[in-house]
C-alpha cells in the first residue's frame, strides 16, 4: 500500500517549481501558524579565500529563498537557518558568518526576519538513540516546531548517498560527529547515520537536485545540472527516491536499509507514491566510490597506481576516518601525486582513521592523526613509526612526516590549502548551466508568491493537523 507521498518535480522557474514540489507533496500540512521553523541547508564546506564549485555541494540559495518565502506565506513564525560547517580551525566564527552572508541569508534576514545560526556555537542536547548510541544535537533544531530539511542530491564517498537523513549530521557537535565514525563494526558510521532523523520534530524534506554530485560530497566531485526537486514529509521516502535518482538501490545503501528496517518499511518503494515526474526516466547513474588498486602488497588510489607510483602503500579510507582527517586526505594524495618523480619510495605505508592495522615488513609507517597514533604507535609490526599527532593534524607536521619518510610533499600546497578549491572552478568555465547566481539572493529577487499556491498552503497550515501527519523520521 502506498502510504508515503513523494513529489518529484523538474526545476524550471524560481518560486513556482519549489511551490509545485511543496504543494504536490503536501509538505507543509503539519505546519501550524506561528510555528518556529528550523531550516537545515547543506553547507558541507566553505572558504573565504577563493570562489569554488558550489554546484552539487551546497544547497542553492534559489531553493532556500523560495522555501523561506513559501514558509512566510504559510504563516510560519520565527524562521532559523542553521548549519554547523566543519572548519580546520574549530574556533573560526568568521567563516560561517561569511558563508551565510555570501549565500544571501543576510538578505533573507533583512527581507523576512530570518535568523542564521552557526550551530557549532551550541547549545547542544544529548539524545539517546538506543543501542548505546548517544549524540549531541543542536537545541535549535530539537526545540523547533517544524523542520525544513534542504539537502543536495549528491553521492558520498563513505555513505554512498548524502541526502535528507545524512544532512542532519550537520546538526550534531564535533565530538558526536567523531563518534559517528566509530571503529566498532557493530556501531559503525551507517548505524549512527541511520538514526539521525529519529529525534526530529515534524519535518519536511526538499532535496535540492538543481545540481547533483557524482563522487561527492565535496567540490572535487563531478557536478551535473539535473534540475530535479524531491519533496516529502517523510525523510526516508524522500531519500529512497533520491537514491534511485542517483542510480542506487536503497536496499544497497546501508544507512537507508537500516533506517527502513528500524521503521519496518520496505526499501523497494512499494509503500511510496511518487507524484510528478517519472522516477525511472529521471534517474541517472552517479558513481560514488573511488577505485583503489592493490599490487605486490601495496594499495593505492587507482590514479596514483596508474601514474606508476611504487614503494608506497596508502590504503583506502575506511568508515572510521572522520571530519578533519577526511578534509586533509584528498590534499595529501594530490601532494603525493605531485611529489612523484619516478624513483620508487622505500617501503612506506600510510595509515588513516581509527581502525587500520599496519602491514608487517614496511620500512616506515606514517600514522595520520591522533586516533591512528593512539592505535598503533607501539605496534610490534611497525619498524619505524612516523607520527602525525593531533586532531586536527597540523598541515606542517604532515609535510614534515612525509619528508621523514622520503616523500617530498610540497609545503606550499599545504600553506595555500585554502586556495586549492578554486582550481576546480576551471572545470566549469564557459558552461552557462553552472550558474553562480543560484547561490546568492539578490535584493531584486522575484517577489514572494501571491495568493493561489500560497493561499493553498495557508489553508493546509490552517488545518492545524499537529504532528499526526508527519512521520518525523521515527
Ligand atoms: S584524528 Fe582524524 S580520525 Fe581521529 S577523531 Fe580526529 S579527525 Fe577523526
Amino acid at each position: 500500500m502506498e502510504s508515503h507521498l513523494v513529489a518529484l518535480v523538474r526545476y524550471r522557474n524560481p518560486v513556482a517549481s519549489v511551490r509545485e514540489a511543496v504543494e504536490l507533496s503536501r509538505g507543509l500540512a503539519a505546519l501550524r501558524r506561528g510555528d518556529r521553523v528550523f531550516i537545515k541547508p547543506n553547507i558541507v564546506f566553505w572558504t573565504k579565500a577563493t570562489a569554488f564549485p558550489k554546484w552539487g555541494v551546497i544547497t542553492t540559495s534559489r531553493v532556500m529563498a523560495d522555501m523561506v518565502a513559501l514558509l512566510r506565506d504559510a504563516g510560519a513564525g520565527e524562521i532559523v537557518i542553521g548549519e554547523g560547517i566543519v572548519l580546520m580551525d574549530p574556533a573560526d566564527r568568521e567563516t560561517p558568518r561569511h558563508a551565510f552572508e555570501a549565500l544571501g541569508y543576510g538578505e533573507l534576514g533583512r527581507r523576512y526576519g530570518v535568523r542564521s545560526v552557526n550551530l557549532m556555537e551550541g547549545p547542544f542536547k544529548a539524545v539517546d538513540l538506543g543501542d548505546g548510541i548517544r549524540l549531541n544535537f543542536s537545541r535549535e533544531i530539537l526545540e523547533s516546531d517544524f523542520v525544513v530539511n534542504l539537502p543536495v542530491l549528491k553521492t558520498h564517498n563513505q555513505t554512498m548517498v548524502s541526502l535528507g537523513i545524512k544532512n542532519l549530521k550537520g546538526t550534531i557537535d564535533i565530538p558526536s560527529r567523531k563518534r559517528c565514525h566509530s571503529a566498532d563494526p557493530q556501531r559503525d558510521l551507517h548505524c549512527h547515520v541511520a538514526r539521525l532523523a529519529d529525534p526530529m520534530p515534524p519535518m519536511f524534506t526538499l532535496i535540492d537536485g538543481i545540481y547533483s554530485n557524482e563522487r561527492g560530497p565535496g567540490f572535487d566531485g563531478r557536478m551535473r545540472r539535473s534540475d530535479l526537486l524531491v519533496a516529502s514529509s517523510d525523510v526516508l521516502s524522500a531519500d529512497m527516491v533520491g537514491a534511485r535518482l542517483l542510480g542506487q538501490d536503497p536496499a544497497g545503501v546501508p544507512h537507508l536499509a537500516m533506517a527502513a528496517a528500524r521503521r519496518g518499511r520496505p526499501t523497494d518503494l512499494s509503500d511510496v507514491g511518487v507524484l510528478g515526474e517519472d522516477l525511472a526516466a529521471a534517474a541517472r547513474a552517479h558513481a560514488w566510490d573511488f577505485a583503489y588498486s592493490e599490487k605486490e602488497g601495496d594499495a593505492l588510489p587507482l590514479p596514483l597506481a596508474q601514474a606508476g607510483i611504487r614503494g608506497l602503500s596508502y590504503r583506502k579510507y575506511d568508515l572510521s576516518m572522520c571530519t578533519y582527517c577526511s578534509g586533509l586526505n584528498g590534499l595529501i594524495l594530490s601532494a603525493i601525486r605531485m611529489a612523484w618523480k619516478g624513483e620508487p619510495w622505500q617501503g612506506v605505508e600510510v595509515l588513516t582513521g581509527k581502525s587500520m592495522q599496519p602491514t608487517p615488513g614496511k620500512r616506515k609507517t606514517i600514522l595520520v592523526g591522533r586516533c591512528m597514533v593512539k592505535a598503533n604507535a607501539d605496534h610490534p609490526d611497525i619498524a619505524e613509526a612516523i607520527l602525525i599527532k593531533g586532531c586536527p593534524p597540523k598541515p606542517e607536521r604532515i609535510v614534515e612526516a612525509f619528508h621523514e619518510a622520503g616523500i617530498a610533499l610540497d609545503p606550499n600546497l599545504f600553506r595555500s590549502m585554502d586556495q586549492l578549491p578554486g582550481f576546480f572552478m576551471a572545470r566549469y568555465a564557459n558552461r552557462p548551466e553552472f550558474d553562480e547566481s543560484l547561490f546568492a539572493v539578490a535584493p531584486q529577487d522575484p517577489a514572494p508568491p501571491e495568493a493561489g499556491g500560497g493561499a493553498d498552503m495557508a489553508r493546509q497550515a490552517g488545518r492545524c493537523t499537529g504532528n499526526e501527519e508527519s512521520t518525523h523520521g521515527r
